[in-house]
């Protein structure tokens, strides 16, 4: 590929043979070939339109569901992180760039009087990451919210596509990976601000009780099988407190691994595996990974 190409086109956008652990939660992960981290979407348009037609595209949020394998992504890795303009207007709709974190979004709302978008305050990843996978918390998740989207494909073409189209469930979505989210419409209904914030408190406290919290981590390993709890299962296996290396399955919370310092994305992915395995024995459940592995094995 050309990469000195780009370089000279997208200049200020792109960087080559970057470390995009410091992109991620776990701190782990090889180098993304051609980083691309595009400031308006006309810009990533043009990206889109420019590049060979076989470049592998992959698109990071806040990092916060990914571990990126140690050797790296190849093609072009987008980060979404710098588009991220929030807006109201009069009926109380909010519009989120994808690259806005949930968080933010939960303030704007709160700050505008605006309830239904609380649980967002918790959730440590972008609008985008969000509505790929269907994040959820509290009793409520995107597909609750969400009215439509507005989507660009790897060849630069735009759809929108309501929350129907999306067919969203359990943490997943049933759209393929060609089409990068871009502006999310989300429903509000008018609430008191304290009520809101108080709301928002009660998150952060249940969360710091339940979760490990300032750590290097993915949030939830596994899906929760149907009618169970993944973290029961691994904790009845025996795997609280287990280690590969410095990954480390949490003592506070059994379903996150933790990087205790310098983990391999081999080390913690090993680690997931090992216990998949040890949940399988113990009660011949099967255990699917909610966090998404990339990049060469
Ligand atoms: C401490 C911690 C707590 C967590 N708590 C929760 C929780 O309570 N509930 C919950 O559901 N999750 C939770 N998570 C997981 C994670 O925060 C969510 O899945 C989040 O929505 C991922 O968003 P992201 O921006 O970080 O996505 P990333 O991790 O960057 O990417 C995840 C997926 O989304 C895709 N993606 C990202 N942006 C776009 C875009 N613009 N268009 C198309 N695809 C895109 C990526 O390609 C990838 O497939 C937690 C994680 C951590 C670390």
């Amino acid at each position: 590929m050309k990469k000195d190409a780009f370089k000279k086109q997208f200049f200020n956008y792109i960087f080559l043979e970057e470390k995009l652990a410091q992109h991620t939660w776990f701190r782990v992960g090889g180098n993304a070939e051609i980083l691309f981290i595009p400031e308006e979407e006309i810009l990533l348009e043009k990206l889109l339109k420019d590049k060979p037609n076989d470049c592998d595209i992959f698109t990071i949020g806040a990092g916060s569901n990914l571990l990126i394998r140690d050797n790296g992504i190849n093609g072009i890795t987008i980060i979404t992180n710098k588009l991220n303009k929030i807006n109201i207007d009069e009926n109380g709709i909010i519009t989120a760039s994808c690259g806005a974190s949930d968080a933010d979004v939960a303030r704007f709302a709160k700050d505008h009087n605006r309830t239904g978008l609380e649980f967002l305050i918790g959730i440590p990843g972008t609008i985008g990451g969000g509505i790929k996978m269907n994040s959820g918390a509290f009793g409520c998740e995107f597909r609750d919210v969400l009215i439509d989207v507005k989507a660009i494909n790897h060849d630069g073409e735009y759809k929108v596509f309501s929350t129907n189209d999306l067919k969203m469930e359990y943490r997943k979505i049933g759209l393929t990976n060609k089409w990068i989210f871009l502006t999310a419409r989300f429903k509000t209904s008018y609430g008191s601000k304290e009520l809101i914030r108080s709301k928002m408190k009660e998150i952060i406290h249940s969360r710091k009780m339940a979760q490990p919290t300032g750590v290097k981590t993915g949030g939830s390993t596994f899906k929760n099988p149907l009618d169970k709890k993944a973290w029961q299962l691994i904790d009845q296996a025996g795997c609280r407190g287990l280690r590969n290396g410095d990954a480390m399955i949490s003592k506070k919370h059994c379903n996150f691994i933790v990087n205790l310092k310098n983990a391999t994305a081999k080390q913690i992915e090993n680690l997931g595996e090992t216990v998949k395995q040890k949940v399988f024995e113990n009660s011949g459940i099967r255990l699917y990974w909610e966090i998404e592995r990339v990049g060469d094995k």
